[in-house]
């Protein structure tokens, strides 16, 4: 099948390319970039559209494994259905040190069943500390047991996982030997570490000094998670500048952000333990809870403390970052976009749904960012932050993953009240060279595969 996309106006800055071309799909794979006829078995207008690589979401949370040994897949509602409708062709899971299932077991399944889009996954420090019998998360671990998570993880690194990613903020008993323990499996490869520092708004500087500290120890490249909401609380000139001082240190380090001034997480995580209220300087009424019969409803003391105790894994949205300082984050140039995207069976945070889109619609058609930026921050970065080889890139041989929208009608249209609603202006994604999604509607669900890196 050899599909033409012609018209368009290709945005490719992994390759520094931003002009009217027309692109060749076949066998998978980008076949020829260029101008005039060409053979094709489907030849498509795209006047008028950006035709640039596949997005790339660095920053997810997988969806959950069924009992029948498949991945959760429910119509519209499953994280990478979301994915697939706002342009994304691969996403980086595994975040935060957590893992919904072995990491290279989960890769094995996206080969067997498919996916929405292809799926590269961190190994999580989170998930093998448990598997090592160290259930508590306030609790050190024992020399046996770091010696049994550094194992578990240097065993995902070598089936393909991309990277270790750490959730300090969730396993607060992790001390520097657990973490410099774990990170070590990354050494032989050099694959990057990425980390939800320990703390964060007036803390979040000693937070990135332990995370950094222990790349630069070990000469390793780092992700730092969504820094909207570690230092979007009047931190984020002094952390960005605090990150230069490592990179010109020599330290490669990178962050990733997501285009919202509120997070989510479980109402029973750690971010909600004792001292959050004068951390973020606010009250109760900033939390908003996400699930069940408390949909909606925003938080009271009363109602914390009961729904904490009660339901610890109701999902929650909290409305508490600087909407200036989120905006300063994703403007400068060391921070890609990145979702952070969890859902519980489609109810959860708008990012999962809207971010791609609302990135372009927010930042460039607002005149903050340049479309070229702005798709840069979306392929080529988080494509050479995990080395996604084929990804991130339309040069000929590259995979055929491709996503084509509309730069002047795309936006998000997910809310608060409805996560998953579409957004509008995606156009075509191809995964593999194949169409996943045409004019907003998913026409194959299972094109995606793993993606492993060596
Ligand atoms: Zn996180």
């Amino acid at each position: 099948m050899r599909t033409l996309l012609y018209g368009g106006r290709v945005i490719d800055p992994a390759n520094s390319v931003d002009g009217r071309l027309d692109l060749l799909l076949e066998d998978g794979k980008v076949a020829w970039a260029g101008t005039g006829p060409v053979q094709a078995d489907r030849a498509l207008d795209v006047t008028g559209k950006v035709v640039c690589p596949g997005f790339i979401d660095c920053h997810t949370h997988e969806d959950p494994v069924e009992p029948d040994g498949r991945l959760y897949a429910d119509g519209d509602r499953s994280v990478f259905s979301c994915m697939l409708r706002m342009g994304v062709t691969t996403v980086v899971a595994g975040n935060c040190g957590e893992n919904v299932y072995d990491p290279a077991g989960y890769l094995d399944i996206v080969d067997r069943h498919g996916a929405f889009v292809n799926v590269a996954m961190l190994a999580g420090h989170e998930f093998f500390r448990v598997q090592a019998g160290a259930s508590d998360r306030y609790a050190p671990a024992g020399d046996g047991q770091t010696a049994a998570m550094a194992e578990g993880l240097a065993g995902a690194l070598g089936a393909g996982c991309a990277g270790v990613s750490f959730g300090i903020r969730y396993t607060p008993g992790m001390d520097e030997r657990e973490l410099l323990a774990c990170a070590q499996a990354c050494v032989p490869s050099g694959k990057p570490l990425a980390c939800h520092l320990r703390d964060d708004a007036a803390n979040v500087f000693s937070a990135l000094d332990e995370f950094l500290g222990a790349a630069r120890t070990l000469g390793l490249p780092a992700q730092v998670s969504h820094i909207g909401s570690m230092a979007g609380f009047g931190q984020m000139a002094e952390f960005l500048a605090a990150v230069g001082r490592y990179r010109l240190s020599g330290l490669d380090v990178t962050c990733d952000c997501y285009p919202y001034d509120a997070f989510s997480t479980g109402l029973g995580s750690a971010t909600y333990d004792d001292g959050w209220l004068e951390r973020y300087g606010c009250d109760y009424g900033v939390l908003e809870l996400c699930e069940g019969e408390y949909k909606g409803r925003r938080c009271t003391e009363e109602l914390f403390r009961k729904v904490r105790r009660e339901m610890p894994d109701c999902r929650t949205v909290c409305h508490v970052m600087d909407p200036k300082q989120v905006a300063m984050a994703l403007c400068h140039p060391a921070v890609m976009l990145a979702s952070d995207a969890t859902m519980h069976r489609g109810q959860g945070h708008p990012r999962a749904a809207g971010t791609f889109p609302r990135l372009i619609a927010g930042y460039v058609r607002t005149g903050r960012l340049s479309l070229y930026d702005a798709v840069a921050k979306m392929t080529a970065m988080p494509a050479s932050r995990y080395r996604l080889a084929g990804k991130g890139s339309l040069a000929v041989g590259a995979d055929g993953d491709v996503t084509v929208f509309d730069p002047e009608r795309i936006c998000d249209r997910s809310t608060f009240d409805d996560p998953i609603a579409p957004p509008e202006g995606i156009d075509y994604v191809f995964i593999g060279g194949q169409p996943a999604l045409e004019k907003g509607a998913v026409v194959c669900p299972a094109l995606g595969r793993s993606v492993r890196v060596y």
